[in-house]
């Protein structure tokens, strides 16, 4: 059922479903069950046993996972950043250096430059938007190229097809975070790709009731990552396996209505007269744009966007808005605002955060499943008098 030639709508239903299915159930019921009866297993790691990833709730999201990633093997992880964290301790050795862009999801660039050094793990932070400039990174030691698909939360895009070509010349092996770009938007394996990660907690879920994070590429890559998974212990749950599983099988309806919402509200908002900037990758004003345009299908749910009122407007703007909840992650049904340099970017350096591009009245909108025009009417009452 997972053939390669159904569209994604149609893997999101099917693929990687047990054949038959247990006990005639339709959905895959949970295996709450911690061990499994011993038949003859002699590697540890095929033992059966939640923590080493391998119940059936595991192999049926796995399998669904990876054919919808154009993947042969995926994993999955109690988090995004146990995924993360987990893929760069599996790749990288004391001595080793790795390059990653310097517009990082604040978690990873906090285990990169603050707890990978600890075990002699180094890196090179390099210019998002300037591929030409990363080759002044290299090492001697240097072994991975690390990106993301879209950044956080100004929505740069990297040159993705180039940086792939920059790793393969100097043999690095590619990560990449596609977070803010999922399967229905974006397919980097296709771009080849080594290692495609996920936070499952933001789109693939989709309903913001459990973390969850992905891990796909090659059997054998997986195979490596899982052993250490196996040892970190950031298994996810059956039960959690099964809300994820659920929860993705709505993945390219949601994400239709999410992407074409956040492009009407992001016209909107660029043609208010008390916005003062709008980042979204679909507006031509975008600086990638037709970068954008020739990677993904569509633009995603995520805006960022500037007041003239600076930091002042845009809490008095959060305040008076009454759909998007405010609170941080992303991609659920329920639209979510933040004010990143107040909440989520608070510890970073405002040098860091300048450079980023992260100004203290941006408001970073993650757009869920409301109408679009009840969200639109919303935020015009919400900016209409505003007193900055
Ligand atoms: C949320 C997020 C993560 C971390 O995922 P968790 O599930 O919260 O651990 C990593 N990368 C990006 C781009 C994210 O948005």
């Amino acid at each position: 059922m997972s053939d390669s030639a159904h569209s994604m709508a149609t893997k999101l239903i099917h693929a990687g479903e047990p054949q038959p299915r247990v006990n005639r159930a339709v959905t895959m019921p949970i295996f709450q069950t911690s061990t499994y009866l011993y038949e003859g297993e002699t590697d540890y790691h095929d033992v059966k046993y939640a923590r080493l990833n391998n119940s059936p709730n595991h192999t049926v999201l796995h399998g669904k996972l990876a054919a919808i990633s154009g993947a042969e093997a995926a994993l999955v992880t109690a988090s995004g950043m146990a995924a993360i964290s987990t893929t760069l301790l599996s790749l990288l050795s004391h001595g080793d250096h790795l390059i990653a862009i310097d517009c990082l999801y604040g978690g990873t660039q906090t285990f990169v430059t603050k707890n990978l050094p600890r075990f002699g793990i180094e890196h090179t932070l390099v210019e998002t938007s300037n591929v030409d400039s990363w080759s002044k990174a290299l090492r001697p030691g240097s072994k991975v190229l690390y990106v993301e698909a879209m950044t956080n939360p100004t929505l740069r895009v990297p040159d993705l097809k180039r940086a792939v070509a920059f790793a393969r010349a100097h043999n690095l092996v590619t990560l990449i975070d596609s977070t803010f770009a999922p399967p229905g938007l974006f397919q980097p394996h296709g771009l080849g790709f080594d290692l495609v990660l996920h936070s499952a907690t933001k789109y693939l879920n989709g309903h913001d009731d459990l973390t969850a994070g992905v891990v796909t590429g090659t059997s054998e890559r997986v195979a490596v990552v899982k052993q250490w998974l196996d040892h970190l212990g950031g298994a996810l749950d059956p039960h959690a396996c099964f809300l994820l599983q659920r929860g993705m099988k709505t993945l390219s309806v949601r994400l239709r209505a999410q992407c074409e919402s956040a492009m009407k509200i992001a016209t909107f908002l660029e043609g208010h007269p008390k916005v003062s900037y709008v980042y979204y990758p679909g507006l031509k004003s975008h600086p990638q744009h037709k970068l954008a345009a020739g990677l993904y299908d569509a633009f995603g749910g995520m805006i960022s966007f500037e007041l003239h009122g600076g930091a002042k407007a845009a809490d008095e703007f959060m305040r008076r808005a009454e759909l998007p909840l405010l609170a941080v992650s992303l991609g659920g049904v329920d639209s979510l605002m933040i004010r990143p340099a107040a909440g989520v970017h608070v510890n970073v350096d405002p040098k860091d955060r300048d450079a980023a591009g992260i100004s203290d009245g941006l408001i970073r909108l993650s757009v869920g499943l409301e109408a679009a025009d009840d969200m639109i009417a919303d935020m015009a009452q919400a900016l209409l008098d505003l007193a900055h």
